[in-house]
């Protein structure tokens, strides 16, 4: 299947809340997702607004990412909500749909998610992607978050390959992934 296109901001779709996933639509948006991901390679997650569907769906894989000893593997996370969050540290994010920019983003260190399917505890990179694509479900972007737009917001390099300081969110990081 095709990746689909994914919406850039300042597409308004970006900025609503999206609704919660009903069971007839589960299925053909999850592998959306999944197949964009894939056929991007470089992308660590992504959440359903940003392909236009405007339901509560994300998906994360930090799977082989060298940032991440400690995954998951591939989640499909519907309906998500965070219910246990703890720890607090910066770090470099990038997003798919703000593709010119990376920024520094406070965010917990470990989180217990609540989904359709269970629950799933994660920390670390993961945990920062797992929110980074929750907060594309209400409508947040990563640039809402950094403490100083002056300080904290930086133009991506032109992609270079490997090496750099790394980040995450659902784009290429400053170096891979
Ligand atoms: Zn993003």
């Amino acid at each position: 299947m095709p990746a689909r296109e994914i919406l850039l901001y300042p597409d308004r779709r970006l900025k609503q809340v999206a609704t919660p996933a009903q069971p007839g639509e589960v299925d053909a948006i999850a592998a959306d997702l999944i197949d964009t991901m894939d056929a991007l390679g470089h992308c660590v997650g992504l959440a359903a607004p940003q392909l236009g569907h405007l339901a509560r769906i994300v998906v994360v894989d930090v799977s082989g990412h060298p940032k991440a000893p400690e995954h998951n593997g591939r989640l499909v996370l519907v309906n998500p909500r965070i219910v246990v969050a703890s720890g607090s540290e910066v770090g470099r994010e990038g997003c798919l749909s703000i593709p010119d920019l990376t920024a520094n983003v406070r965010r917990a260190t470990a989180i217990s998610v609540e989904h359709a399917d269970g629950t799933v505890d994660s920390i670390g990179f993961e945990a920062r992607c797992i929110q980074h694509e929750i907060d594309h479900l209400d409508g947040i972007l990563f640039l809402d978050r950094v403490a100083s737009i002056a300080d904290d917001v930086f133009r991506r390099k032109r992609y270079a390959g490997a090496g750099g300081s790394g980040g995450s969110g659902d784009g290429k990081p400053p170096s891979s992934s």
